[in-house]
């Protein structure tokens, strides 16, 4: 029965491959650039017919990937149920067919899906907002829209002072940051979260679960549907090519922001780190103490969090204000950061299973919750 060639899709929301050549069980791929961009890295592909047999998926041309150095130590997600995504056996060879990616795996089942991190569909995220939208006390708002005629949903909870904004997946391929988002909303809305009933007695806060969903329906790395990197236009958002960035930072304008974490994920670096506003010219001691201060709050909350390993931080005055975590911090004198997460694990504390996952991802919000909770009491 092994003569007969297996079958590849990705014609659904977030599905990103191409297919070059298939022979029985063998496949060799490569992954479609974002649209008017060069960047590319996320993919997201369903495998039919291959139930009892091993698959071997070649993906190629990955040296010209976003981030090659994402590769080297990287395992392919999988999953065969769409629930629990685990990792398939995966080598790197930087030397064949300009960087190729052997992803090797014998489902069970007839169908299999493979991603380079768990997907997050806008379906889940219309869920997710229709969900939490009917929760007491909590306001829905519509921003604004995508250049694909798409809403910049907005959650906000919570009656105290002081403006606390979260915001998710300006770069689409990093699926773990809105997982990230259902942790943290979780804590912020469940009744007996004593950390989200506190935040919410302290603080406003505002949630954008998905900041670039045209991106994310479009199965992008990094850009929305112009092939513009909205973490690059924070300084100048315009209606015509950065309408979500727009949106969202008119929506700061009128709140203020004490506070503001951006979340996203990291192709290379094994752990679990947040970067901060450190090269924004009109930062004060006491903006940076007190961001200092949540760093320790986390890193004592949680294992899955660190300090050690991150970017270099930038030079006083150097700080790109382009950047949403810069732009936020030098317009409203907030704390703002951004928290990393990995694609491959975090290396303080792996799991062989399952790598960095949704679960520990929606861990992890719940833990910023908390540990925001404990920063907001000063
Ligand atoms: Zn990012």
């Amino acid at each position: 029965m092994s003569e007969f060639a297996i079958h590849i899709d990705s014609a659904f929301d977030s599905g990103n491959i191409e297919v070059r050549a298939i022979h029985g069980a063998t496949a060799t791929l490569a992954i479609r650039r974002d649209a008017h961009s060069d960047f590319f890295q996320w993919f997201h592909f369903r495998v039919s017919g291959a139930a009892g047999r091993e698959l071997v998926l070649r993906i190629t041309g990955l040296n010209a990937a976003a981030y090659p150095g994402g590769w080297e130590g990287y395992r392919a997600c999988v999953s065969e149920d769409r629930d629990y995504w685990g990792r398939a056996d995966t080598a790197w060879d930087p030397h064949t067919e300009n960087g190729t990616l052997t992803i090797t795996y014998s489902p069970e089942s007839e169908i299999c899906w493979f991603a380079y991190f768990a997907p997050y569909s806008m379906e889940r995220h219309h869920d997710l907002i229709a969900q939490l939208a009917a929760e007491p006390g909590v306001i829905y708002r519509r921003l604004g829209q995508s250049l694909d005629g798409q809403p910049i949903d907005c959650l906000t909870m919570g009656d105290g002072p002081v403006q606390i904004w979260l915001q998710a997946r300006q770069h689409p391929g990093e699926s773990m940051a809105q997982w990230w988002m259902e942790g943290a909303l979780d804590a912020l809305t469940d009744p007996a979260n004593p950390h989200g009933r506190l935040l919410r007695e302290k603080a406003t806060v505002h949630v954008v679960p998905n900041a670039n969903p045209d991106g994310s329906r479009r199965g992008h790395l990094r850009t929305n549907a112009a092939g513009v990197n909205l973490n690059r236009e924070w300084h100048d958002p315009r209606p015509d090519r950065s309408p979500e960035v727009l949106a969202i930072r008119n929506a700061m304008d009128e709140t203020g922001v004490a506070l503001c974490m951006d979340v996203h994920g990291d192709e290379a670096i094994p752990h679990v780190f947040i970067a901060g506003f450190e090269g924004i010219p009109g930062i004060t001691q006491a903006q940076l103490a007190s961001y200092h201060r949540y760093l320790a709050i986390l890193d004592a909350q949680t294992p899955d969090f660190q300090t050690r390993a991150g970017y270099p931080i930038a030079p006083a005055g150097r700080g790109n204000l382009t950047m949403a975590t810069n732009q936020i911090a030098e317009r409203f004198g907030a704390v703002a950061m951004t928290l990393e997460m990995p694609f491959k694990d975090h290396n303080d504390l792996p799991c062989p299973d399952q790598g960095w996952s949704p679960e520990r991802s929606a861990q992890l919000g719940r833990d910023c919750i908390a540990a925001l909770a404990q920063w907001i009491m000063g």
